[in-house]
């Protein structure tokens, strides 16, 4: 369970800049599939990175499991508790081969290399990327290299991942497999889903949805009515979707 307490956060401590969180309260169970939409600016990133421990709220407190994010002794365990998954998968992918970016992240952490091996051949599998084992990632469609940074990240057996728009640079397959695939890992390994995303469709699939706007959670409504309320969409500045218009 992830606990976020009453968390505000700016960039700058310094001066006068205003909150990019402003009072985020909000509770993330185990296994659930939690999406959060917002408009460009409504502070999704800056709170998917506090969640992670990346950024440490200015004010107030989150909790992975029961560790606190502000206490830097435990920034690796809660980093491997909480996986993330970003909207450019060139800029998660290092390796020069498929079979190496998979084994990058369990050789950071660590592990023998009997194990890695194991779970590299493991993921190659789950995630169908076996034909491409030897394959440069840049190579790959946009689909693809999202589905091998999900695979690197999952081979780590993170207990939440939050992903950060991950289908905004792909084509409309890509979106669609990139969706699925998230799903399948909640509803089958009970990885507990935080799915950021601009596109009220995408949000169907989610158990909850919460909308933020300027910092702070203007709303919390169920996927099917959100997408339907061309009022509330407006009022958040979403895109209403065409099946809706
Ligand atoms: P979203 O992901 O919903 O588009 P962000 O969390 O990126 O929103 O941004 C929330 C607010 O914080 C915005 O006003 C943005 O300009 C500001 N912001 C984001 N990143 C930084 C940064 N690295 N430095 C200063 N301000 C930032
Ligand atoms: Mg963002």
């Amino acid at each position: 369970m992830i606990v976020v307490e009453d968390v505000h956060f700016r960039y700058d401590e310094a001066d006068d800049t205003p909150f990019a969180l402003q009072g985020i309260s909000l509770t993330i169970p185990d296994g659930q599939f939690l999406a959060i939409i917002g408009p460009n600016g409504s502070g999704k990133s800056t709170l998917g990175h506090c969640l992670n421990g990346l950024l440490q709220p200015s004010d107030g407190r989150i909790a992975v499991d029961g560790l606190d994010t502000h206490d830097s002794e435990l920034t690796w365990e809660i980093h491997q508790r909480v996986g993330m998954i970003f909207q450019n998968p060139d800029n998660q992918l290092v390796s020069t081969t498929v079979e190496r970016e998979l084994a990058f992240g369990l050789e950071n952490l660590g592990m023998p290399s009997v194990e890695i091996q194991d779970r590299v051949d493991q993921a190659l599998e789950r995630f169908q990327l076996g034909d491409y084992r030897t394959h440069a990632p840049h190579r790959l469609s946009g689909g693809q290299k999202q589905r091998l940074a999900i695979a690197a990240v999952v081979s780590m057996q993170p207990r939440y991942l939050i992903c950060d728009e991950p289908t905004a640079l792909l084509d409309p397959q890509g979106r669609t497999d990139t969706l699925s695939l998230l799903v399948e890992l909640q509803r089958n390994h009970s990885i507990a889903i935080i799915y950021i995303t601009q596109f009220p469709e995408e949000v169907l699939d989610a158990d909850r949805v919460i909308i933020m706007h300027r910092g702070k959670i203007a709303e919390e409504a169920p996927p099917e009515a959100l997408i339907s309320d061309i009022d509330i969409l407006q009022k958040y500045d979403l895109d209403i979707p065409p099946t809706v218009r």
